[in-house]
């Protein structure tokens, strides 16, 4: 039997029937989708295929299924969606099985028509990309467009983002905008194929969020394994903490600021937040990304904090052990860093908790070398806060001052048991 990549087939094997469109295969096995979304991998031998409908019938008959106009509605507020890729983006070619960033508001909303009910959307691609890619001056270009769309009178605004990174954008953003309305970060770990999608629920809470009066930036992703309840995480307490779960994303030293009922679209908050407009929209873009996040290790060798001040490194934040410790070879690399002016940061590897460098003769010792402690911030967190500090002056002493103020809730001067 004849048939091609994108062509939709039945391949009956062995008494069981899989009926799919034919995906592109490397191991000489029969790849289909199936309709549940599922792929399934059959060997060709003994197996036979019967052609129900060509590709090319399957793109005209695509193109005259009608999409349903979406309408303004009256009195409801504004909301712009900016995307950057990454899964929640993402539509799945079912020809080919690819997930593409074909982005617009239009095919969000096409997909998940609840949300016509709570704003109306505008959209706008900032990226195409996977956030592995992200870097510093995509932040700061991201920031600027929604710097434009609040200007422009969005009542809210969400960021279609990936999911491995979300935690260092946001926490870019809520240190680089102050914002008088809430700004909204959301992703998917399941595209939107698959039957556990978390595609549709989280933008739902998220649109929930952003017409809040929460003017914070947060990430909103589903908060268990069931479909009922999302978490609305502060930017700078947030961590992507599986590689897989829909329940991924956790505040750490905090609780999250409130959760939204997905059922009744409620939203319960558990901690205090900055309301709709009680800050004045500014925008403090200015970053030096040539900062390092330095993990430390038993046994690595001081060369390597060496290195980074040797290649011109502006700010180093280490992930210590527990309290916050490196061995005492690296106390030297520490001091000498100082002495040149980089800022040092310890923060620490066990997340929860806070760093202590008083305890121990090690601890002592670093901060005798310069470095101050991180307190109970994420260390990636830390790293974001270095850069935007030193974005803000030039000044040594007042980007010490900086990083050791709480700027935007990361730093808890009283710890959580
Ligand atoms: N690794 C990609 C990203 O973070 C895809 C996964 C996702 O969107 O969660 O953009």
């Amino acid at each position: 039997m004849e048939f091609e990549e994108g062509d939709r087939v039945r391949v009956s094997k062995s008494g069981v029937e899989y009926e799919g469109i034919v995906m592109p295969s490397t191991t000489g096995h029969i790849v289909i989708k199936m309709n549940s979304g599922y792929n399934a991998g059959i060997t060709p031998q003994g197996a036979t295929v019967t052609l129900l409908q060509k590709k090319e019938d399957i793109a005209s008959s695509g193109k005259e299924a009608a999409k349903p106009e979406i309408t303004a509605r009256t009195g409801l507020p504004k909301v712009s969606i900016l995307s950057t890729g990454g899964t929640i983006a993402s539509k799945i070619d079912y020809r080919t099985g690819a997930v593409t960033s074909q982005f617009s508001a239009d095919d969000i909303l096409q997909a998940i028509p609840e949300l016509t009910e709570i704003a109306n959307f505008s959209g706008r691609a900032i990226y195409n990309i996977l956030s592995e890619n992200m870097k510093a001056s995509y932040w700061q270009e991201l920031s600027k467009a929604v710097v434009e769309e609040i200007h422009k009178g969005a009542d809210g605004i969400i960021i279609a983002h990936g999911t491995d990174t979300m935690m260092y954008s946001a926490a870019a953003l809520s240190f680089m905008i102050d914002t008088p309305v809430p700004i909204v970060f959301v992703g998917s770990q399941r595209s939107a194929d698959r039957p556990s999608s978390d595609n549709a629920m989280n933008a739902i809470c998220a649109a929930k969020v952003a017409v809040s009066d929460i003017a914070e930036v947060s990430v909103v992703m589903h908060n268990d394994s069931s479909d009922d309840i999302c978490a609305i995480h502060r930017a700078t307490r947030v961590r992507k903490m599986h590689t897989s779960r829909r329940d991924a994303f956790r505040s750490v030293n905090s609780e999250p600021i409130g959760y939204v009922d997905y059922a009744t679209g409620e939203i319960c908050t558990s901690l205090p937040y900055i309301r709709r407009n009680e800050r004045i929209l500014t925008l403090k873009s200015s970053l030096v990304p040539k900062c390092a996040l330095v993990k430390f290790t038993p046994g690595a060798s001081p060369d390597i904090l060496g290195w980074f001040i040797d290649a011109g490194y502006k700010g180093i934040v280490i992930e210590g052990t527990g309290l916050g410790h490196v061995s005492t070879d690296w106390i030297p690399q520490i001091e000498r860093a100082t002495s040149h002016r980089i800022p040092v940061m310890i923060t620490s590897q066990c997340l929860n908790g806070r760093v202590c460098d008083r305890v121990y003769d090690t601890g002592r010792d670093i901060l005798k070398a310069g470095a101050i402690e991180g307190e109970d911030m994420l260390p990636e967190v830390g790293l974001v806060k270095m850069m935007w500090a030193l974005g803000q002056t030039d000044d040594y002493g007042t980007a010490l001052d900086m990083l050791k103020q709480d700027i935007r809730c990361e730093i808890n001067k009283r710890s959580l048991e």
